[in-house]
Formats: structure tokens, sequence, C-alpha cells
């Protein structure tokens, strides 16, 4: 995965990004999993109804799209280890790869 993801300042690659509302590829459906790139926009974040944090994280799929959804949005990521839904707070599930 990139080592870019938590960079200070945006890549030039987000410039063009559009928001996707299912959080995946808008064009091929790719999930975020399978991204050549991410960025996630950790020093703007957005507080939800709910008080929580929520923030854009940006992709770019290997189809040459570039897309963008809230990390609200994104679903879980069921771990074997994980008994209930108590952990919401992680940007990404980078280790998953
Ligand atoms: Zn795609």
């Amino acid at each position: 995965m990139n080592i870019d993801a938590f960079a200070a300042t945006p890549p030039e690659w987000t410039n063009t990004g559009i928001h996707a509302y299912e959080f995946c590829c808008p064009s091929c459906h790719s999930s975020s999993l399978e991204a050549v790139q991410v960025w996630i926009n950790r020093r703007s974040p957005v507080m939800t109804e709910n008080y929580r944090r929520k923030w854009q994280e940006f992709y770019q799929c290997h189809c040459g799209c570039v897309w963008w959804a809230w990390s609200s949005d994104r679903p879980k990521v069921k771990r074997p280890s994980d008994d209930d839904s108590s952990e919401t707070d992680s940007p990404a599930n980078f280790d998953d790869q």
C-alpha cells in the first residue's frame, strides 16, 4: 500500500476525484481494497450528526478512476477477532492487504 496515504498535502492525483456514494469505484465497482493509491484527508475531519469524526478518503482505482468517499461510509470489514462493533475509528484497513 502506498506510503503517502497520510501525507499532509493532497497528492496531485486527488484533484480529479469524484464522490462515490457506495464506497467503491463508480466506474468499475472495485472495492477500496483494490485501489492502487490511497490518500486520507485527516487534516480536516468533519463532525457527523453523531459527534463522530469523518474524513475524505481518496482512492485511485486500477482502472484509472479517482474517487473519494467519507470514512463513515466505509463498510466495516469483519475480522475473526472482532466480537463486537466497537472499533469504528480506524482510518482504513490497510493492514488487511
Ligand atoms: Zn475502477
